[in-house]
């Protein structure tokens, strides 16, 4: 049976990220993926994410960003790939009420503006006049105010995941794709997996990233995390598609509240050309499901809703056709926290669930505190505010 110093299972965002800084530290390390990644399935694909520094789910959040940043630049010198526009992120809250990530919309943009200062973020508070000025694309009334995060922007989430891999195979990291682990189980001083093909594997540590299947390998979360059906949306471009060019800020709008709205939207400048259409989604979080099951189609009377709900609203320079959509998933935990510890049952297995709708921006730091964790050493960056007990008290 093949030997490793770690197996980390599941290479999506996350995983890719572990065995890359696993990888760099010379460890032997094999990672296991049930598809090939990037892939459609999970929770890492649609062409872009938001990234940003100032982070309002909570000021303990914005280290991992900013490591984050600086791993992609790295990453990109070495492997030449454009991954990470720095185009600044946009952020309006409710006018009343209102929720983003487990976070009321008036603490999000106190936790924004306190992670500002704490952290020397560079960006800054916009009035309502110069929103209404400087965001035509956008129909905000009086009243309404922001922030403009200028670390912020868009990381091309297909891209990253591939450089990671790429990066990772290149320092000697074993790549398995195509296979499914069904269980795990300690073998005396190893830990040892077993494939949906019989095959097996063994290694001193694992980590366990299978995003939205985690509830499957790390029964402790079962019943804490829910899995939701997201959707993306490229809508046409109708008027004005200077307003949404390359350089323009990626935004999040709490718009609850407004007509029939219940979550915030987010969206992205167009890629390429306005003809490909520019991406805005919302952040509903009500079609709970489970990966295996999830419905991937988008049918005409779904996207026609949303079109007209969160959509031509607020956005009006966008038509109603849809050019393009994805079904993705959110893996969510209470109060839109990350998940990362190690098993109560064995401190050698390491588990992390940082989605809940907002880890990509956060992943290369958070696979880099896991490969620490499993060299025995102490994280870069701080992850005590993750443990499942910090979960409990939520
Ligand atoms: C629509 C949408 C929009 C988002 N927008 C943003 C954003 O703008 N900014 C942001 O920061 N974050 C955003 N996120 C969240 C972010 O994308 C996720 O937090 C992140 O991608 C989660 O990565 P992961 O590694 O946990 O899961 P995944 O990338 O899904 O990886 C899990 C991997 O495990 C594999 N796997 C599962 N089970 C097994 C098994 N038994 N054996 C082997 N392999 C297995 C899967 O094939 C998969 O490749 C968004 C998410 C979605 C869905």
């Amino acid at each position: 049976m093949p030997q490793f110093d770690v197996i980390v299972i599941g290479c999506g965002a996350v995983g890719s990220a572990a065995l890359l800084h696993l990888a760099r530290a010379g460890q032997r390390v094999l990672g296991i993926d049930r598809f090939q990644p990037p892939h459609r399935f999970g929770s890492t694909h649609g062409e872009t994410r938001i990234t940003r520094a100032a982070i309002g789910e909570g000021v303990d959040y914005t280290p991992l960003a900013q490591r984050s940043h600086a791993i992609w630049r790295e990453l990109e010198r070495e492997t030449g790939a454009h991954l990470f526009e720095q185009c600044g992120c946009l952020f309006i809250p409710a006018r009343d009420g209102g929720e983003v990530h487990g976070v009321t919309s008036a603490q999000f943009f106190a936790n924004i503006e306190n992670a500002a200062r704490l952290h020397g973020v560079n960006g800054e508070a916009i009035s309502s006049e110069q929103l209404r000025a400087d965001y035509p694309c956008f129909a905000t009334a009086p009243g309404d105010r922001g922030f403009l995060d200028r670390e912020g922007g868009y990381l091309l989430v297909e891209e990253c995941v591939r450089a990671e891999l790429a990066v990772a195979a290149r320092l000697g990291a074993t790549l398995l794709t195509g296979r499914r682990v069904t269980a795990f189980q300690r073998t005396g001083g190893a830990l040892t997996v077993t494939m949906d093909d019989g095959a097996t594997a063994s290694a001193t540590t694992l980590i366990v990233t299978t995003g939205p299947w985690i509830t499957e390998l790390i029964a402790p979360l079962q019943r804490r995390v829910t899995v939701t059906r997201q959707v993306l949306y490229w809508f046409e471009v109708q008027s004005h598609p200077e307003r949404f060019g390359p350089n323009t800020p990626v935004y999040i709008w709490d718009v609850s509240g407004r007509g029939r709205a219940a979550s915030d939207i987010y969206g992205f400048p167009w890629l390429g050309s306005p003809d490909n259409g520019v991406k805005i989604a919302n952040e509903v979080l009500t079609g709970e499901t489970d990966p295996d099951h999830v419905a991937r189609e988008v049918s005409a009377d779904e996207i026609a809703a949303t079109y007209e709900t969160y959509v031509r609203p607020f956005v009006p320079d966008l038509g109603p056709t849809c050019l393009r959509s994805e079904v993705c998933l959110y893996t969510n935990a209470p109060g839109g926290r990350f998940v990362i510890d190690r098993d109560p049952g064995d401190a050698n297995v390491i588990y992390a669930s940082p989605c809940s709708g907002h880890g990509f921006k956060h992943s290369p730091a958070v696979g880099e505190a896991l490969a620490a964790m499993a060299l025995g050493e102490t994280p870069r960056v701080d992850l005590s505010g993750f443990t499942l007990d910090r979960l409990a008290v939520l």
